[in-house]
């Protein structure tokens, strides 16, 4: 007897209703700027408005703090619907989650009361500032430094792709404080501090509206008040919060997948070969059955994922990693064959799915590389 979503993952009215809204505004608002917002490179700061104006910021946080407490599923079927129009757009939710779970998960009451209601309003936004140039997926190598000085913590260091450069309010930075032990502990640090500086900021193949960069700490100083956590286990706020926001780069992935789905069903009815829509070719009726087979079997493992990361399980982790991979493996292949379906059309700038292409290939990157999921996954089953 085949299950409807709702009673596989019991989402509520509620959550399914907002989600109605957030494919409207992204349909409406949005859609109609993908292409612009690609070509410019410029950070949309009227999407962020709007993704204010209606809550939708506010999806990554508990009611506690003016959040909508509605959990890590209705946060992720959010981001996919962006996605669907824009993964540029579907970032700025992604890493209003990814910046403030250290402080959710770790924080101090303190630490949550300065900077998470803030964020769910979406006046403030963060950035997660784990990566160094020398230090990608073994992030324990890292050469950033925090060092006591009297009741100050004195930072010094660059890091390396991180998302929101130069938009963020404020940095979870993690630095090395204790060399000898290789012990890494985790701070806010507010941008407008100083010593804090924006370096470089990258030219990207794809997600053209997030700016990504180098933030630089030169002698930094902040206060006991803004370590997140222990001093000393920072790696563990970093890994737990990377363990649950992954998600969102499969939520990215799996909207990225139907987007160009939709868009390659829609071109394949109305363009015409041989006197006949190219709908009627064998040829492409399988790769669109393909498409929409493969971008429904990533959502079943990305809501699983999602539902079991809300239900605190404790196979949650794997599931993400799994739902990481699976989900953005397939957003690589079904948008490479979307391409296919528009053919010259596909490969040009007019029509979108050359830059869901583009936009596909960072989801296989970030928030841990595929490979380094294949990792984690093989040491659940040994
Ligand atoms: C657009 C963009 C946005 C980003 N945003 C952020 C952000 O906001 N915050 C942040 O902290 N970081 C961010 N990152 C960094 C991202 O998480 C890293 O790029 C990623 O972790 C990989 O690190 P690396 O690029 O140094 O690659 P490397 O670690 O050098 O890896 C190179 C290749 O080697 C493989 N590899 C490495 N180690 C192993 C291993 N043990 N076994 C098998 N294969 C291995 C990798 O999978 C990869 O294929 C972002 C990156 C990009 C491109």
């Amino acid at each position: 007897m085949p299950q409807t979503l709702d009673e596989l993952y019991s989402i509520p009215q509620e959550h399914l209703d907002f989600c109605a809204t957030v494919a409207q505004i992204a349909r409406e608002k949005i859609a109609p700027r993908a292409a612009a917002i690609d070509e410019s490179a410029a950070y949309p700061w009227d999407v962020r408005k709007e993704l204010s104006e209606h809550d939708i910021l506010g999806l990554p946080f508990p009611e506690q703090y003016g959040g909508t407490g509605t959990g890590t599923l209705m946060l992720n079927m959010a981001v996919e619907e962006i996605a669907k129009v824009d993964a540029s757009c579907a970032l700025m939710l992604m890493v209003q989650d990814l910046g403030t779970l250290p402080i959710q998960l770790f924080g101090s009451d303190e630490l949550k009361e300065r900077f998470l209601p803030r964020c769910a309003t979406g006046e403030w936004s963060p950035a997660f500032a784990l990566s160094e140039p020398e230090a990608g997926s073994d992030p324990a190598s890292m050469r950033t430094r925090a060092v006591k000085d009297g009741p100050d913590w004195v930072i010094n260091g660059t890091k390396n792709w991180i998302s929101n450069l130069g938009v963020a309010d404020f940095y979870v930075v993690f630095a090395v404080t204790d060399p000898d032990n290789r012990r890494i502990t985790a701070f806010v640090v507010e941008a407008d501090r100083p010593g804090f500086s924006v370096g470089k900021i990258e030219h990207k193949l794809g997600i053209r509206g997030s700016p990504t960069g180098q933030p630089i700490f030169d002698d930094v100083r902040v206060g006991e008040e803004n370590v997140i956590g222990e001093v000393g286990k920072g790696l563990s706020v970093a890994l737990g919060t990377l363990e649950r926001t992954r998600l969102g780069a499969a939520a990215q992935a799996v909207g990225i997948a139907q987007g160009a789905t939709d868009y390659a069903v829609a071109y394949a009815r109305e363009r015409r070969q041989f006197g006949k829509a190219i709908n009627e070719f064998q040829a492409i009726q399988f790769k669109l059955a393909d498409m929409q087979t493969r971008t429904a079997a990533a959502r079943e493992l990305l809501y699983k994922a999602c539902a079991l990361t809300d239900r605190r399980d404790p196979h949650a982790g794997t599931y993400a990693s799994m739902a990481k991979v699976f989900c953005s493996d397939t957003a690589m292949a079904v948008t490479v064959e979307a391409v296919q379906v528009l053919g010259g059309y596909g490969y040009v700038k007019e029509y979108p799915v050359e830059r869901m292409m583009r936009d596909a290939k960072i989801t296989q990157i970030y928030e841990g590389t595929n490979e380094i999921q294949r990792l984690v996954i093989a040491r659940s089953l040994r």
